[in-house]
């Protein structure tokens, strides 16, 4: 039954989605036509009270109606080599639309990265994703880099967001608790999402983001070179595997993560976020994490 309260936790989440959605600012329950008044400034158009063509005419039906933008706070990010010209970042003038000159100039940049720290900064300072406009962190990894075992998700959460940590929130707890479970600490993993930038209200990214992040993720994988890889959910599988089947179908089978000089065993499981919502099936991803525990112990 809907009470205050329902109503208002539905009205929060809408704010909260509004907000990463890079909502800035609610306007008046009058709709203002904003063209006519930038032309007005500019002095190019009827003074007020003179009649406005019936095409721009404001519909009275418009409440609360939102402007969005850009994150006003966030620098501009000069652009790196190799990007396409419009992507300087930070501004809403400079979104980028994404493109293949985007996934391109991304490969073009990983090519030259030696180490995890670069391509940290080179994620930090790449402009080809809109998503980093109303992300608030950039969520590169957490754990060691040097653990045996690198779990790989979709994009960050609201709470990983919030923290600039992958896997925080409560599918992070969960996956906590997985590790546990066979003897493992986060510090025993490094984890990391193909996708570094939240997507607005948590969205799923687009496959032109995805694309365009890739790159980065098979490079971070590459680097940290781990003894088995673990896709947590189809979306992590499918990108980095280049494959097409459900989670159902690919979840608890080994197959191999084909690097240029050598291959990754790898299993992908079901996502935390899956789990936590269905719960009957953990039974099949205790098994999963027990075959990885198998596998690092051969
Ligand atoms: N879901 C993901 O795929 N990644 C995170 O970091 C958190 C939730």
């Amino acid at each position: 039954m809907e009470t205050p309260e329902t109503q208002n936790r539905e009205l929060e989440a809408l704010l909260e989605f509004y907000q990463a959605s890079g909502v800035s600012c609610f306007l008046e329950d009058q709709a203002l036509d904003r063209f006519s008044l930038s032309l007005r400034e500019a002095g190019r158009a009827p003074a007020a009270g003179q009649a406005e063509p019936a095409a721009s005419a404001p519909s009275q039906n418009v409440r609360q109606s939102a402007s969005i933008e850009a994150p006003a706070s966030r620098p501009p990010v000069a652009g790196m080599p190799g990007m396409p010209a419009a992507a300087t970042g930070g501004q809403a003038k400079d979104v980028v639309v994404p493109d293949k000159e985007a996934v391109n100039s991304a490969r073009e940049m990983v090519g030259q990265v030696q180490s995890l720290e670069e391509l940290r900064r080179c994620l930090e300072g790449f402009t080809g994703c809109n998503l980093r406009l109303t992300a608030k962190n950039l969520v590169f990894a957490d754990g060691s880099p040097q653990a045996r075992i690198m779990f790989v998700g979709e994009a960050p959460g609201r709470d990983e967001d919030r923290l600039g940590k992958p896997f925080v929130g409560r599918s992070g707890q969960l996956l906590d608790k997985m590790l546990a479970a066979i003897g493992l600490a986060r510090s025993d993993a490094y984890i990391a999402n193909v996708v570094p930038w939240r997507p607005p209200g948590n969205r799923t990214p687009t496959p032109q983001e995805t694309e365009i992040c890739k790159p980065f993720i098979q490079k971070q994988i590459e680097l940290a070179n781990p003894d088995v890889l673990v896709f947590l959910g189809a979306a992590s599988a499918k990108s980095l595997l280049g494959v097409q089947d459900g989670i159902r179908r690919l979840r608890g089978r080994w197959m191999s993560y084909k690097l240029a000089d050598r291959q990754i065993p790898c299993l992908a499981m079901y996502h935390p976020a899956y789990l936590l919502r269905s719960p009957i099936e953990k039974r099949l991803s205790w098994r999963d994490f027990l075959s990885v525990k198998e596998k690092l112990a051969k």
